[in-house]
């Protein structure tokens, strides 16, 4: 679907007629009126329109896009962008709440019920209702500096009834730096529940009009929306858009070039139309329908995944689209390594530094025996036992690896996560030398992760 002029239609302010005795609507849409969200959003009017979303649909784009892993016209799913393993991509957020009076006003309570929302789905955080998810390792939290440094809440609030209609430019004057934050405004959206006006694979990054738009009474945990669109699932779904991927339906059932067709990714079955509602099944194409998908139009409680390869799509658009958009990892600490001896032990074992997000070789060079089984510990030790060797590592302490080289010279490439979690995370390590002469111990090699 695109974003089409046939959806720009008059929206009527939400008090216009506020003197008058009777209800006043909700939302006024084509010419017809609505008293609740509810009354509106289960109207043919809203299926007919497919304002479930009103971001635009794949083909527009095609013409513009540079060759990358993740462009507008295809995926390829690459190891680098698998989300176990890897960086936590954390993304600053800012929500510009766009109101006429009260109407559309919410408190930051509900702002922050909603970034609790998304780092459930995208992390698919075990006890909430993303759990049954993937975790695309991408977090979001409300910036707490401004473009200028200032301390903030990550939250703007403009009285503006033109801004709440969704009509003027109202990001040229409200939008903080979009290549640095993801730029979130609440107002009517147009009568869609939410939309981006173009993924980043269309050129928008860069432009102030980069943005997630989504209809305020939407926006938060328990929505004043209600059912079936009250569990924050439209933002989610628009921020699915905003970091590259399409709707699972397409109007058509792609081809069988999964990659290059429909939503480019396969581990979505194909889908024609979206589904509404929460069917038990629904199959459009040749399978069920993914309507179980954040990324189809099924109702907020029916949502509950992002695919793995919906994940590396995202991912891949974080490296290659929005590259300054994540916060660098936090780690402050250089990659190091310290030998340690003692005792009878051979010095034969060497490393180099762990840097994040490279690789660290551990080299075994001994002659004297046929293997060395390297154990690395959270702790150091210093135990000199019977023989006269001394185990330089705490063998009551976690053990993170063990693995085994062939002698006499022995390497093993090792990767290092890009990982806040691992930053100036030091591994013990020392090899036991087996085989040939009789055992043996090494020197201790003391990894520490870091940049
Ligand atoms: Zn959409």
């Amino acid at each position: 679907m695109r974003w089409i002029p046939a959806l720009l239609l008059p929206l009527t302010p939400v008090f216009s007629s506020a003197q008058q005795e009777q209800a006043v609507p909700v939302i006024s849409v084509a010419g017809q009126d609505f008293y609740t969200w509810q009354q509106y959003t289960s109207s043919p009017l809203f299926q007919q329109l497919n304002l479930r979303c009103g971001t635009k649909a794949p083909g527009s784009v095609l013409d513009r896009m540079p060759t990358s892993d993740c462009s507008a016209s295809s995926t390829t799913i690459q190891p680098e962008y698998v989300a176990a393993g890897h960086t936590l991509y954390r993304i600053p957020v800012v929500v510009h709440i766009l109101t006429s009076g009260s109407a559309g006003s919410m408190s930051d309570a509900r702002v922050r019920s909603q970034i609790d929302v998304l780092n459930e789905d995208f992390q698919a955080l075990a006890g909430t209702l993303g759990e049954n998810g993937n975790d695309a390792r991408i977090e979001f939290f409300l910036a707490s500096e401004d473009p200028s440094g200032n301390p903030t809440t990550g939250i703007t609030r403009t009285n503006n009834t033109n801004y709440y209609n969704d009509n003027g430019s109202y990001w040229t004057t409200l939008a903080w730096d979009t290549t640095r934050y993801l730029n979130i405004y609440t107002n009517l959206a147009s009568g869609a529940l939410g939309y981006v006006p173009d993924l980043p694979q269309g050129g928008i990054v860069g432009s102030s009009s980069d943005r997630v738009v989504v209809l305020h009474s939407a926006f938060g945990r328990n929505a004043p929306i209600g059912a079936p669109y009250d569990l924050g699932r439209s933002a989610t779904h628009e921020v699915g858009h905003y970091l590259g991927l399409y709707h699972t339906f397409d109007f058509g059932c792609g081809t069988s070039a999964c990659y290059t067709s429909g939503d480019r990714i396969c581990d979505t079955a194909r889908e024609s139309n979206p589904v509404f509602g929460c069917p038990a099944t629904h199959a459009s194409c040749t399978a069920n329908d993914p309507f179980h998908n954040y990324m189809d139009y099924s109702d907020d409680d029916c949502m509950s995944e992002f695919t793995p390869e919906q994940v590396n799509r995202m991912r891949c658009t974080l490296s290659n689209w929005r590259v300054d958009l994540p916060e660098p990892a936090l780690c402050g600490v250089a990659a190091a390594v310290v030998t340690r001896n003692g005792g009878l032990n051979l010095n034969v074992y060497t490393a180099t530094p762990p840097v994040m997000g490279a690789t660290t070789t551990l080299t075994v060079a001994d002659a004297t025996h046929a293997s060395a089984l390297i154990v690395g510990r959270a702790a150091p030790g210093n135990v000199t036992l019977p023989s006269g060797f001394v185990l330089l590592t705490s063998s009551s302490s976690t053990r993170f690896f063990s693995l085994s080289l062939p002698l006499p010279l022995g390497n093993a490439v090792v990767p290092v996560p890009s990982d806040a979690a691992v930053c100036g995370l030091t591994a013990y390590t020392q090899a036991l030398l087996l085989g040939g002469s009789a055992l043996a111990f090494s020197n201790a090699v003391d990894l520490t992760a870091g940049i």
